[in-house]
């Protein structure tokens, strides 16, 4: 099966790990700093916070912004269920809005309309890699005196007018699970420039404990003692998953670039091939990182999506759909959400079909994808 995504580990990788695993500290060593430092300065943030997974990022992102029982945080309904997830974590409502039907990306007309005196945050989502409309939604929270989180978890090494997505919203999540731009298996990490938020996502991150004598409530305390202040987790990132991903961090634009060569093949391959909607192309302002290449099926075949799915898939092209709208799975139902919430991302979601792409995607592989879909198309 050609795998939709999958991780580019070298031999570089494996020495990083293996050094990590030889020295004193499996975790809470210095490869997570030395991983933080590094991710920060590639996309320009004063301070990173790194996790145990981008989901866990999210957590704190949101416990940073101040989010709680009885508040609301904006969402797009098309994004992987972690983004909603977060804000039911600390006993908030997602709000969804709707997407525009060309990127797939929330649109921030739908979003000022979800808007009501309980929402405290919006976090907007890079789908495909992507960047969404990052001034329209930084003008938004100004607005409205809301916290912009970025859902960056897709776009990794993707920019927005010349600067890298990472430091244009107040906090921009990362995750690094081995489809993402770079792996550390599992991972993330959250960039700012507020010193407020990094603080406590720092201390969210391990049980809510300080060791930072500045911060103690507590003063004139002897050195060992470090103080709770608040219900932190353990979301601690170890330092062998830190060294992977600082030696990831080296390849990114590597990494990027494989995509988007791919991601532009495709485009050339698909051009004429009547009933695909191949995705908006890099622009001026947004470059993506190209996470996904999401075909979307015409109208006048989008009802036969699930038959071309299950089609590629006999064939050992390991497509995939994304997402389904977190709003539409059982739990949310039980919830009170139901379908007809976002009618744009619906219809998104139901005539998409992610193809293969990866930085090591042969082109004979890729190739094999569009004939093969080209075949489909033709027996419809
Ligand atoms: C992958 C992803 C997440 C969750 O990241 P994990 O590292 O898997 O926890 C959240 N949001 C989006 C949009 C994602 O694609």
């Amino acid at each position: 099966m050609i795998p939709y995504s999958r991780q580019s580990v070298n031999e570089a990788d494996v020495k990083a790990v293996a050094k990590v695993l030889r020295s004193p500290f499996l975790t809470q060593g210095p490869a997570i700093a030395s991983f933080e430092k590094a991710l920060a300065k590639k996309v320009g943030a004063k301070f990173c916070v790194a996790l145990n997974s981008g989901t866990a990022a999210l957590h704190a992102a949101y416990a940073a912004a101040g989010i709680g029982a009885g508040d609301e945080a904006i969402v797009p309904a098309l994004t992987f269920v972690a983004t909603a997830n977060a804000a039911l974590y600390l006993g908030a409502r997602p709000v969804f809005a709707d997407v525009d039907p060309k990127t797939g990306l929330m649109n921030p007309k739908d979003a000022e309309q979800k808007i009501t005196s309980k929402t405290k945050a919006i976090v907007p989502v890079d789908y495909a890699g992507r960047p969404v409309d990052l001034a329209a939604f930084r003008a938004l929270a100004k607005k409205h005196k809301l916290v912009f989180i970025e859902d960056g978890a897709q776009s990794l090494g993707a920019s927005y007018r010349g600067k890298p997505v990472g430091a244009q919203a107040d906090m921009t999540m990362f995750s690094f699970h081995p489809v993402k731009s770079i792996t550390t298996a599992e991972g993330g990490a959250i960039v700012t420039d507020n010193e407020a938020y990094y603080q406590t996502m720092l201390a969210f991150r391990t049980h809510g404990i300080t060791n930072n004598r500045a911060l103690m409530k507590e003063k004139n305390k002897p050195s060992w003692y470090s103080e709770m202040q608040m219900l932190g987790y353990n979301y601690r990132i170890s330092d062998i998953h830190a060294a992977l991903g600082e030696s990831q961090l080296k390849r990114l634009d590597s990494f990027v670039a494989k995509r988007r060569a791919r991601a532009q093949k495709y485009e050339a391959l698909l051009k004429n091939v009547s009933g695909i909607i191949s995705p908006p192309s890099d622009s001026e302002v947004a470059k993506s990182a190209w996470h996904l290449y999401t075909v979307r099926l015409g109208p006048e075949i989008a009802d036969r999506r699930d038959e071309v799915f299950v089609a590629l898939r006999e064939k050992g092209i390991g497509v995939q759909v994304h997402h389904i709208p977190a709003y539409l799975h059982p739990y949310y139902a039980s919830l009170g959400y139901g379908a007809g919430l976002c009618p744009i991302t619906e219809q998104f979601v139901a005539s998409e079909i992610s193809l293969p792409l990866y930085p090591d995607l042969a082109a004979s592989d890729q190739a094999f994808v569009v004939k093969t879909l080209k075949c489909i198309l033709n027996t419809l």
